[in-house]
Formats: C-alpha cells, structure tokens, sequence
C-alpha cells in the first residue's frame, strides 16, 4: 500500500473510524468494523444522500428492504447464473485473482520477482454469499444474503405503486448492507465482503430517448453530490463501461471514478436497467408488474435508471480526499499556539471533510483543566451547544495544552473549536478556531449558537 493509504489506515484505527473485523481473534478477511468516529461518518454520508435523493424531492421515496429474500429473486435477477466473475489462478502460488483485474495481475506478477508467472484458464464463481435458514438441521433452506440492495426494490414496485400515489417518472431510494464472496478483498475497505450500498431506482418510460435523458440527469446530480461535499472536482471522473465489461441487465453504465492511491477506481455506478429487472420478477413470480399510463391509457414495464454508490467506498474516499498535512509554520496570519519546540509545531495533520461530513461539528475546551470556574463555565457552553440539534455531536476535551487539543481535533476533522478562557469570566466571551485556516476570533456566547449554525451550513 502507498504511503498515503498506510497513514490513512493507521490514522482511521488510531482514532476510531474504521477498525479490522473481529480483531481480536485474528480478523476475518474483507470485514471492518467502524469505532465510534466511523459511525457518525457513515451517518453522515447516509443523512446526506438521503436529504439530496429523498427529502429535497418530491418524486422519490424512501425504502428499506429484509436482507435475507425468497432464493427465487436471485434465480430471476440473473445473479445466481451471471453473478460469477471470471477467475485465474497463479500456477506459482495458486492464488486466485480476478481475470478483470489487471492492475492486481500485474504487482502480483511483480511479487514472485524473477519468476515468470503463469495462469491458469478463467474459471467462472459466484459471489453471493449463501446461509441456511430454518431450525432443524436436514430441513434448512438454502438462501443468500443479498449481493445488491436493488431487487429489494424491483419485487416491491407494485406495494409502493399501490400504497403511494406516485406516477412515472419516480424513484425508490435504499441504504443498505450487501454481501459479496470477493475473490481478492483489499485495499482497505475498498472491496469488502460486506459492504453497504446508497441506491436511487428511477423508473421512466420505456421510451430510449425518455431513459437517455434522465440517465444524462443523475449522472450530473450524483456527480454534483460529491463535488458539493467537497471532493476534489479534478480527482472525479465518468468512466463508460465497454460493453464486455457491462452487468448482465444493463444498456449503459458509466462508473463516477476518483483518482485514489491506489489508481483510479469505481465508486458510484450509473446504470440503464432497462427493463430487466420488472420483466424478470414478471415472468418469474407471475405477477403483473406493469405501470398504467392514465395519459395514454396503456400498461408498460418502465425502465430504470439506478445509482448505485457504496457508503463505505465514499467514506473511505472523501477520507482520502480530505487527507491534508500542513505545515504550521508556513501558514499566513495564523497564530502559533503550539510549545516552540515541540514535534507537532512543525506540522499538523488535518481532514478537511465538510462540515456535513465531519463526525464532531464542533468541539469544546476550558483553557485550563485545573480550574474548576474555567471548567465550569465550559461545561456550560457545551450544554448550551448540545441543545441545538445542527451542532450534534459535540466534543469535550480538557487534556494537555490546548495547541494539542486543536490539533488533535484537526485531525479528526472538527470543523470549529470553542474556547473558554480567563477573558471568559468577565465579558462572557469565548474564542472560535477554524479548522482549515486555524484562525481565531472571539465572539459572545450568547451568538456562539447562531455563528457556529451558519458556518456550518456552508
Ligand atoms: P467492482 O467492479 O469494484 O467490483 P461493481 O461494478 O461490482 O464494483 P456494483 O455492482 O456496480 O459494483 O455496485 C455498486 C457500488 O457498490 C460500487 O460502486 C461500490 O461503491 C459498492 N461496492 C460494490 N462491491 C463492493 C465491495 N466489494 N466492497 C465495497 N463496496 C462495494
């Protein structure tokens, strides 16, 4: 792994973003587990998704399917046939790699140095990951934990057609976990085994210019969404798929690629369904899934258009992008707060990450720990902060000096830090420190609320 990755890695343990699955009975290969940052991270990039896709518009709708479905709905989607990626096997080592991917073939030619690596034929393997289910032993069914979170949506368009009063165009949206038998997980929690994934199915007229026109529609709005919480617009790419390379079910496919330390990769597909998924349930289960066109009278299968991000790709990537290490010294008009001397005068290590993403909005110190009016009166800024929803969750830290609680806040990207110091407890004062430019100004407690709420709406 690249140096960056390395410290990402260490950084998201160290602090509490994202820990090794079951650690302590030596892992389990392709699972994380996310500590207590991780999780508000993760909240937040599922708040933000779903205030974009759901609440801001009127024409789609939340959903939440069950993990576990009847085996059927993998039969007719096609996964439990096609779900397979093609597999080579390395006649040194016998390690199996992905025939599709190249970059991994290529280091792990380099890995056996002088010897030259031979493969074996592709082989197919199916992804899904199986259970069994039911109580007695010889009686337990087969089933899959779902490879996707779309068919969720696609067996119940017709309760959501039934118990809404939407009409076409419209859009289910669904956050959930998905499980994948990945051949060769890595690069941290790029390609896990279970994973969690953001979708949008938009279900339009079955008509090629209809689909073309909103598929060019949320390719732009899901690009829009990342460059809004500040990914950097010249690290985003679109990518089409060729058409050896595209999904079973789909028509078009443009991947939202981002320039990591590892190349470039997916993490955000868009997709034209077509009509595949309705006619497939159809035809399996028997029930008529068509639409009925009140304008033109006539039934149809609509066809899709679905975005489909993983939660945990973005967080790892805005996690990527946010990564900055500065030098204090060379930074203009700031103030130097840290002891002279002192490692981190040198340097800081800050996540940019916007303030929507940030997994502590706002954090609260006492200058001094070892006096109990100044920590008082901090106390009672932090219960005066916690009491405004926008600026949950809160952060208290009354240790060491205060460059280092500054510092330690950067780093887990902390947007504003409050202050309560001696001047305090005669002007009822505080002081506000930016994150990214590390300035400071003073401000009276009783606006504190209102500045720090529309800062952080930016
Ligand atoms: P890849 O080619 O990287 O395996 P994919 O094309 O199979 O990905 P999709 O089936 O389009 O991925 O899934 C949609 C999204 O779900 C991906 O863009 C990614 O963000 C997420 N995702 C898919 N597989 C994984 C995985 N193994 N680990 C983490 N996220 C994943």
């Amino acid at each position: 792994m690249s140096n960056l990755m390395d410290k990402i890695v260490s950084l998201a343990k160290r602090r509490g973003f994202i820990y090794p699955g079951s650690e302590i009975y030596g892992g389990l290969a392709g699972t994380w587990d996310y500590g207590p940052l991780g999780v508000e991270l993760k909240n937040n990039i599922r708040k933000a998704f779903w205030q974009s896709i759901v609440y801001e518009r009127k024409d789609v709708v939340g959903f939440d399917a069950a993990i576990l479905m009847n085996p059927k709905v993998w039969e007719a989607s096609g996964h439990v046939q096609a779900f397979t990626d093609p597999l080579v096997e390395c006649k040194i080592c016998h390690q199996r790699l992905r025939a599709d991917q190249e970059d991994e073939i290529k280091d792990h030619e380099k890995s056996h140095k002088g010897q030259k690596v031979t493969w074996t034929e592709r082989k197919k393997f199916n992804l899904l990951v199986e259970a069994k289910l039911g109580v007695v032993e010889d009686e337990r069914t087969k089933v899959y934990l779902r490879g996707e979170i779309t068919q969720g949506v696609h067996v119940n368009f017709k309760n959501i057609l039934d118990s809404t009063r939407l009409s076409i165009p419209f859009g289910i949206a669904q956050i959930g976990k998905a499980f994948r038998n990945e051949i060769t997980p890595g690069n941290f929690t790029f390609r896990s085994r279970e994973f969690e994934q953001m979708e949008l199915q938009y279900y339009v007229r079955s008509e090629e210019s209809e689909s073309k026109k909103w598929y060019e529609y949320w390719k732009q709005q899901r690009m829009d969404w990342y460059v809004n919480l500040g990914m950097t617009r010249k690290k985003l790419r679109f990518r089409q798929h060729e058409e050896s390379e595209r999904a079973h079910y789909a028509r078009d496919a443009w991947d939202i690629e981002y320039d990591s330390p590892f190349g470039w990769k997916e993490f955000e597909g868009i997709h034209n369904r077509g009509d595949w998924d309705l006619s497939r349930h159809q035809k399996h289960s028997g029930v008529d899934l068509t639409y009925f066109d009140q304008e033109s009278n006539k039934h149809y299968l609509p066809w899709i258009i679905e975005t489909s991000g993983g939660v945990d790709r973005a967080a790892l990537f805005f996690l990527i992008d946010a990564y900055t290490e500065e030098s204090t010294r060379s930074e203009p008009g700031s103030r130097s707060y840290s002891e002279p001397g002192s490692e981190d005068s040198a340097k800081r290590i800050v996540l940019k990450l916007h303030p929507k993403l940030a997994p502590y909005k706002v954090a609260v110190f006492p200058l001094l720990a070892n006096k109990p009016d100044l920590v008082q009166k901090a106390r009672s800024v932090y219960q005066l902060l916690t009491t405004n929803y926008q600026l949950l969750p809160v952060a208290w830290d009354d240790r060491g000096n205060i460059g280092k609680r500054y510092y330690s806040q950067d780093e887990i990207g902390t947007p504003y830090c409050v202050t309560i110091d001696f001047q305090t407890l005669d002007d009822d004062t505080v002081t506000i420190r930016d994150r990214d430019t590390t300035k400071q100004e003073r401000v009276k407690i009783e606006e504190l609320t209102d500045i720090l709420e529309s800062r952080l709406q930016r």
